[in-house]
């Protein structure tokens, strides 16, 4: 006897990717009595750092305790189902979407949202030595871990974008080394750097030196050894962590400071119906704080949308 095919049931709401974003987009749906599904990996982008700053009430908090935070409370909500795995597809439906699970489980949805965050490939810096700092003295967000090196020796890696990036660095601390690691900056912009006491280093990084996460010094191919306590990057090098989001037909271009990520509005709504995009995945580097709220203000939009549907069908 053939055995009878059901179809998955549809929930209002699967959100991919379980970092603030996404969490704080799972609470708000689940308040708003919208049955959700939240699918995380668990991999969150600033799981290499010790501490978590600028979020109010979190502030120093380990990212592994954020999350513990964010499952615990969200759990509590009998309106969302809380999925560890990893989403391996999506797919457009006439009616809204099908996510797959590595698990194998199939949901299918009528609206999608994708908070999968940016990966960082610090392998693209080319700067030998970097993966034993990363995160640790060496980080990409001056608001996040600028406090506490102020006043040291600080260096600041890249070149592109470093003539905008150098006056922010400055107001933590007045001793700034620039390292181009071989690229070359424009006349004016090295004219500006040194004009206001910022040495500037174009010779290739040998390596970076450190020991137990804690830089010490930046040795140049020349043989110069120039010794720093920490450093901030200004350099292209995350991509979105996922590709649902451009199979699905949303966009993806390039934001102000370079960095890849899915065109969407700052509600998460893209031009594909019922799919958005928030956190890190649509603004390139948005932070701890500002990508919850993101994500309280989607799934506030949605119940928007699904309560006015509703009353529409009465
Ligand atoms: C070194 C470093 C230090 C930082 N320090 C700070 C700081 O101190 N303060 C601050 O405000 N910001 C900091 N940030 C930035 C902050 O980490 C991000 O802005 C923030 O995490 C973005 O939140 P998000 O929810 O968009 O993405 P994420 O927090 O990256 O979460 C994305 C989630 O999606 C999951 N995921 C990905 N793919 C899949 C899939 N296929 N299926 C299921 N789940 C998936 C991941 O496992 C992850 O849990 C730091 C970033 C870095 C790199």
């Amino acid at each position: 006897m053939a055995v009878e095919q059901t179809d998955p049931p549809r929930h209002d709401l699967v959100v991919i990717g379980g970092g603030p974003a996404g969490m704080s987009a799972a609470l708000t749906a689940g308040r708003a009595l919208l049955d959700t599904v939240i699918v995380n990996a668990e991999n969150p982008r600033n799981a290499v750092t010790t501490a978590s700053h600028g979020f109010l009430t979190r502030d120093g908090a380990h990212p592994s305790e954020l999350l513990a935070i964010s499952k615990q409370q969200l759990i509590r909500y009998d309106t969302v189902r809380y999925v560890n795995d990893s989403v391996t597809g999506t797919t457009k439906t006439d009616d809204g979407f099908e996510v797959s699970l590595a698990n194998g489980e199939l949901l299918a949805t009528t609206r999608l949202i994708i908070a999968t965050g940016q990966t960082d490939d610090v392998s693209k810096l080319n700067l030998d030595g970097i993966e034993h700092v990363y995160g640790k003295t060496v980080y990409p967000c001056i608001f996040c871990d600028g406090f506490e090196h102020r006043g040291e020796r600080l260096a600041l890696f890249g070149a592109d974008a470093v003539v905008h990036y150098a006056p922010m660095v400055h107001m933590w601390s007045r001793d700034l080394a620039v390292f181009t690691n071989g690229d070359d900056l424009p006349a004016d912009d090295k004219a500006q750097l040194e004009g206001r006491g910022v040495a500037v280093h174009t010779a290739p990084v040998r390596q970076l030196e450190s020991t137990d996460g804690r830089l010490s010094a930046i040795e140049l191919e020349t043989g110069e050894r120039i010794e720093r306590d920490a450093g901030f990057i200004s350099a292209d090098y995350s991509t979105p962590a996922t590709t649902f989001a451009e199979e699905l037909g949303a966009t993806c271009s390039a934001n102000d400071w370079g960095m890849l990520a899915v065109d969407a509005s700052e509600t998460g709504a893209t031009a594909v119906t019922g799919l958005y995009v928030i956190g890190d995945a649509r603004t390139g580097f948005g932070g701890l704080i500002a990508s919850a709220a993101e994500g309280a203000a989607c799934a506030a939009e949605i119940a928007h949308e699904i309560a006015a549907h509703r009353w529409g069908t009465l």
